[in-house]
């Protein structure tokens, strides 16, 4: 199995690193690779799109071809993980940041998103998370984290904090409003690759 993370910016490597923990526990053989072009996307069995910066993500993913690969797997039905700005740019509403800034989202998933909706509170927590399909709860570091608003259709929500959606799921694809990676727990990484 070949897992990848779009590696255009933000935190690669602690992705990478919670993939290999999860193939490991599962007992699959496979590596993680950094995926950097639309043939990286089309060669992997799954992929995660980490968090950084929306704006600029989605600006690389355009301008290496891999925002219509991505669009065009995740439709076909490959797992595909988003966390964080990752989550952003899942989404088909962005609401009045996302608007301002012409940010153009993969549009994906029945959600609608809030840019930065934690962050202006604290700028980085963590909370426990109690997760559908997980057994114990699993701690969610939030970063300037968005939150998901609203869902809609086939997009379900899977875990809640403060009121709002942290994680949805839609078939195939995962929404995470917080960075799983910066957990010891790799239990969300063997949701994603079970899927
Ligand atoms: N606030 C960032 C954005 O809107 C996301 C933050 C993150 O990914 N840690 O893109």
């Amino acid at each position: 199995m070949k897992a990848g993370v779009v590696a255009v910016q933000g935190d690669v490597s602690e992705h990478i690193h919670a993939l290999e923990n999860a193939m490991h526990v599962l007992s699959i053989s496979g590596e993680a690779i950094r995926v950097r072009k639309a043939a990286d996307v089309l060669s992997v069995d799954s992929l995660i799109i980490p968090g950084g910066e929306s704006t600029t993500i989605s600006k690389l993913l355009k301008l290496s071809g891999m925002f219509d690969a991505i669009r065009k797997r995740a439709s076909e039905g490959m797992p595909l993980m988003g966390t964080c700005a990752g989550c952003i740019l899942l989404a088909k509403k962005g609401g009045e940041q996302v608007e301002k800034t012409s940010t153009e989202l993969l549009g994906l998933m029945d959600m609608g998103v809030d840019r930065n909706y934690f962050g202006r509170q604290r700028e980085s927590f963590e909370a426990s998370l109690s997760i559908d399909g997980l057994s114990r709860p699993f701690t969610g570091v939030f970063i300037r984290a968005p939150a998901i608003v609203e869902t809609w259709g086939r997009c379900k929500p899977l875990a809640e904090f403060a009121g709002r959606t942290a994680m949805a799921r839609q078939d195939n694809m995962l929404a995470l409003a917080f960075h799983p990676e910066l957990s010891a727990d790799s239990s969300l990484h063997a949701m994603l690759l079970n899927l």
